[in-house]
């Protein structure tokens, strides 16, 4: 079984899915008492958050590769990041390490290609869905992307860093982005990636008009798939 370098806290809520996810794939794939290898490295998610804010993409890109690095030495075969948006940082902190990066939208493009779906709508932070580095990185794997419009990126945006990340969980942000992945529906999306990785605590397969990407769950289980062979 290879070890998983694992960076979370970012935030916390979601890095206890993917401790869960990893586990639970490791005792159902080799029953008994086994569990998944796991070094974790968890940040202090104020920090990044405040680098954010101030677009200092530099210092997180410098924390990220600092815990990359730990990782590795430590012995982590691989590393997975627990976030999507922090994917941005993914080409400065792969040159400090050896290992590679298990990528959050390479996981997220073939779990849809699989499901044959070509027109797809993207949920994150509003970095994840106005750049490039998750949305390109799907389109070069063949799919089409679309966004919501301004002011719903915004209410997205909202309820993610004030609500989720913070173990909010309320209805009404979950019926806002229900009537928004409704609306997706209605201009063609056949799919809904659930970009960051704290949408599921709000929104699953139940609450949605359209087929849920969780990509919290999609990482998690690729990210054991290869550390289990
Ligand atoms: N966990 C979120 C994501 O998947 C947002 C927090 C962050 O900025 O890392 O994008």
């Amino acid at each position: 079984m290879k070890t998983i370098g694992l960076i979370g806290g970012m935030s916390w809520e979601s890095t206890i899915s993917y401790y869960e996810i990893l586990n639970k794939e490791a005792a159902a794939k080799l029953g008994g008492f086994h569990s998944a290898k796991i070094m974790m490295y968890n940040v202090d998610f104020a920090e990044l958050e405040a680098n954010m804010s101030s677009g200092d993409w530099d210092a997180n890109a410098a924390i990220l590769a600092d815990a990359a690095v730990r990782l590795e030495k430590a012995g982590a075969d691989f590393i997975v990041i627990a976030t999507n948006t922090m994917h941005k940082l993914v080409p400065q902190i792969e040159t400090k390490i050896g290992v590679p990066i298990l990528h959050i939208a390479d996981a997220t493009a073939a779990c849809i290609k699989r499901d044959g779906i070509a027109k797809v709508a993207l949920l994150g932070t509003r970095f994840t869905m106005t750049q490039d580095f998750i949305a390109h990185r799907l389109e070069e794997a063949g799919l089409e992307v679309m966004i919501p419009d301004e002011k719903d990126i915004g209410l997205v945006d909202g309820v993610i860093f004030d609500e989720l990340c913070l173990g909010k969980v309320l209805d009404a942000s979950r019926r806002e982005y229900q009537r928004i992945i409704a609306y997706m529906k209605e201009r063609g999306a056949e799919g809904v990636i659930l970009g960051c990785t704290e949408i599921g605590m709000l929104i699953s397969e139940k609450d949605s008009v359209l087929p849920v990407y969780d990509t919290t769950i999609i990482h998690a289980k690729e990210a054991a798939r290869l550390a289990l062979g």
